[in-house]
């Protein structure tokens, strides 16, 4: 179990409603199985009280950092006293760590944490084409991952195409290459397939591609963590796809997050 005491260093997540977080439950176990003294817990904060807030966590020299959702993900970088370049690019933190200095610097682990989910469960990423669907935030980040992780060429498809060509055109100059290309999903576009769209959520969601692409030799992948099987995602496999649900993005993201933290202990 989870020992807490007076040396323990706190970490929190904040966010606005924050009873949905699933960071706490899932992370406390891996500080304690590494024998790391950190616990962390849920932090609810409005987003008008984010600043008064903030000043607290920033005065509390035990707080080693917290986790950072909803409404809170694209502000926080204007509070931060330092960016990843990471999280610069993408224009997102969901992690906020103290460093050494005192100094609050922010990070951005959604796309690492869906890279690393993929590799957990032995998908091949190297020399893939990839078709996502999508282009908010999840999107950029995991773009951005996935060409660090060596996917070959990346389709980038989605009902704002504006947004399908500004991500890829930044992905392309922030790696100085050609990797991104915002186009139209076709069976031809990629053997892994994402959805980076939030369709899925609901029970009465449109699928977010038509599914009669989806083919045998193809992994299809999602964001949506609940349901952990959507309605894409049983598309998928009934026409012979493999597929991949969303939790693994949760469970990659918070083992990265966990070391990132326990780092910090020094
Ligand atoms: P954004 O609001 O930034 O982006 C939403 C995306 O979904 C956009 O591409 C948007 O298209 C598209 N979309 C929404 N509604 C529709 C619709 N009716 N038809 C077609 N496209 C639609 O959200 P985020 O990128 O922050 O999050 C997306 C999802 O990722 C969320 O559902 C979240 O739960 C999940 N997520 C999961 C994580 C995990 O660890 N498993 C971590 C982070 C996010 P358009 O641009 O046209 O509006």
């Amino acid at each position: 179990g989870v020992r807490v005491d007076g040396t323990t260093r706190l970490m929190g997540i904040i966010g606005d409603p924050i009873s949905q977080a699933r960071t706490p439950q899932a992370i406390n176990p891996i500080f304690a199985g590494k024998g790391a003294d950190i616990v962390c817990v849920p932090l609810h904060v409005p987003a008008d009280d984010l600043a008064t807030v903030w000043a607290g966590l920033k005065a509390m020299p035990n707080l080693i950092g917290f986790g950072v959702t909803l409404p809170h993900k694209q502000i926080v970088p204007q509070l931060c006293d330092s960016l990843d370049p990471l999280a610069a690019r993408i224009g997102a933190v969901n992690v906020v760590r103290r460093e050494p200095d005192g100094r609050f610097r922010g990070y951005q682990f959604d796309g690492q944490g869906f890279v690393r989910g993929l590799i957990a469960q032995g998908v091949v990423l190297q020399g893939r084409d990839a078709l996502m669907i999508g282009a908010g935030g999840a999107a950029v980040a995991i773009a951005f991952a996935l060409q660090q992780a060596g996917i070959a060429r990346l389709v980038v498809a989605n009902r704002t195409f504006d947004k399908a060509e500004a991500l890829a055109r930044a992905v392309n100059e922030a790696t100085g290459t050609s990797f991104a290309t915002a186009g139209a999903p076709t069976p031809e576009s990629g053997q892994l397939v994402v959805n980076a769209t939030s369709l899925g959520l609901n029970d009465s969601d449109p699928l977010p591609l038509d599914v009669s692409m989806l083919q045998a030799g193809m992994t299809v992948a999602e964001v949506i963590a609940k349901p952990e099987i959507t309605a894409l995602l049983r598309a998928a496999e009934q026409r012979g796809a493999a597929i991949h649900s969303g939790i693994h993005m949760i469970t990659g993201q918070v083992s990265l997050i966990a070391d990132h933290m326990i780092a910090a202990l020094g």
